[in-house]
């Protein structure tokens, strides 16, 4: 009668091994993963309502969990700490490359602009010439209409 229910409750569902240390559990399927296996999921980081938070699914159900990644409870309990590095890393890498692209799309934005800016002006001056042209005519029938 005497089932060792603590053994089975620390299993990771991954690797099979016993967890010893931090234990990621799912709170909807019960489903416990070690931090080695936790490490080696999918993960995503998003930005929801000016928060970073990082997702990733349960193995088991599919669940989407978010953790925040600013919290320092959350860094200590998911072992964060080489997933923040790898992420920077990597988005530095990326931020190259799209510095890269983007120097071809600022020439572009530039010229347009330019064209923009230079047909503002041209809209500008038709503004004012008609308000002042405008304003000319009123005057004159005013100064008509008065004698
Ligand atoms: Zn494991
Ligand atoms: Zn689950």
């Amino acid at each position: 009668m005497n089932i060792d229910t603590n053994n089975t409750n620390n299993e990771c569902s991954i690797c099979l091994n016993i967890i010893d240390g931090h234990k990621i559990d799912c709170i909807r399927c019960n489903n416990k993963n070690c931090l080695e296996c936790f490490n080696k999921m999918d993960k995503k980081i998003k930005y929801i309502d000016k928060n970073v938070v990082l997702e990733y699914k349960c193995p088991q159900c599919q669940l989407e969990v978010s953790i925040d990644i600013f919290d320092t409870n959350n860094i200590i309990k998911y072992d964060l700490n080489k997933f923040i590095k790898d992420y920077i890393i990597e988005l530095n890498n990326g931020l190259i490359q799209s510095n890269i692209s983007n120097n071809i799309l600022n020439s572009r934005l530039m010229e347009l602009q330019f064209i923009f800016r230079n047909f503002y002006n041209i809209i500008k001056m038709v503004y004012i010439f008609d308000k002042v042209l405008l304003l000319g005519i009123t005057t004159i029938i005013f100064i008509a209409y008065k004698n």
